[in-house]
This record gives structure tokens, C-alpha cells and sequence, in this order.
């Protein structure tokens, strides 16, 4: 189904805000076009990222949230400001179960199952997803998905 990416980034950014005081969740979209896949699996990838972001920024900070079309595809990143990754783990963070281990003074819960389960469903829909990090600086999760340029 089609549906208006700018609308659903906007809802669930709205949703998690609720949910954090001390991060400020800033939405930039640069796409008003649609995109054609399930749009409550692409609600949970979003999600994911973003609460992601949420939980591995101990310090309050701003998470940036953008989208913008490049060629045939909508790009959608989330960077945040917080424990980052070490450059070496990074490819392993979309496998099943994994989460990175010694994180100095903080421990965050959690299943390592987010970043897995946004793989497959980014896969499933003909995009992709992938990160950028820098240990201690912060990171940004971004995926691409398929647009339609007839229209
Ligand atoms: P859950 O299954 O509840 O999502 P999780 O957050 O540990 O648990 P993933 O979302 O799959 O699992 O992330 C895998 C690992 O990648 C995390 O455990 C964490 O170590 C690392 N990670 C993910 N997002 C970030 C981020 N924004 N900043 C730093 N590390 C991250
Ligand atoms: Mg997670």
C-alpha cells in the first residue's frame, strides 16, 4: 500500500517524544512523496532506530531525524549523540542477539533483537539499512527504501 512517508515519520516521532524528557527528537523530512510497503512494519523500523537512539544516549541530547530523497530511494537517518559503536563491531549490530558488550559505566537492556528484526523487514520491503559510528560521539542509523519516480 501506498502511503505518505512524511506522515508516518511525523506519527511516530510524535508517539516516542512522550516518552523521553531529556532527549528532544528533531524530525526534518525533505520528502513529501509516498512509498509503497507495509506501513506498520516501516512504523517498527523507525521505531526501533529512534528508541534505539533514546537508550543509548545516557546524556540528555538531541536525535536528529531525517528523510530525503536520493535517485530512486528514500533515505531515512537517525543520528543521535551518545555511547556510539567501536568501528569494529558495527557490522555485526544487525545479527540476531547481538549487542555489543562493555559499555564502561552504563548497562542498557535488551535483546539484540531490534536492529535484526529492521533488517529483515528493510530487506523484505527492497532497501537496505546500514550505520555509521564513532565510539563515544554517537551514531546514525539509516535505511533506504524503494520509491516510485513515476508520479
Ligand atoms: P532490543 O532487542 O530491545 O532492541 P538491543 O537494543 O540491545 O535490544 P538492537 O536494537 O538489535 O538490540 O541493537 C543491537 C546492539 O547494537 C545494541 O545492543 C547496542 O549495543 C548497539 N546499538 C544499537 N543502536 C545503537 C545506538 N544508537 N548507539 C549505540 N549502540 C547502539
Ligand atoms: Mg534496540
Amino acid at each position: 500500500v501506498d502511503f505518505k512517508f512524511a506522515a508516518l515519520v511525523t506519527e511516530v516521532v510524535e508517539d516516542l517524544q512522550r516518552t523521553t524528557e531529556k532527549h528532544r527528537l528533531i524530525n526534518e523530512f525533505n520528502y513529501e512523496g509516498t512509498v509503497h510497503a507495509d506501513r506498520e512494519r516501516i512504523a517498527q523500523v523507525i521505531t526501533n532506530l529512534i528508541t534505539n537512539a533514546i537508550k543509548y544516549s545516557p546524556q540528555p541530547g538531541d536525535i536528529l531525524i531525517r528523510s530525503a530523497l536520493h535517485d530512486n530511494e528514500v533515505h531515512l537517518c537517525v543520528e543521535d549523540f551518545g555511547v556510539g559503536i567501536a568501528e569494529e563491531k558495527q557490522e555485526h549490530v544487525f545479527e540476531q542477539f547481538y549487542r555489543v558488550s562493555g559499555n564502561k559505566q552504563h548497562t542498557f537492556p535488551g535483546l539484540g533483537l531490534g536492529l535484526y528484526i529492521s533488517s529483515e523487514i528493510v530487506k523484505r520491503e527492497g532497501g537496505r539499512i546500514w550505520v555509521n559510528s564513532v565510539e563515544n560521539k554517537g551514531s546514525t542509523f539509516c535505511f533506504a527504501l524503494p520509491v516510485q519516480q513515476s508520479r
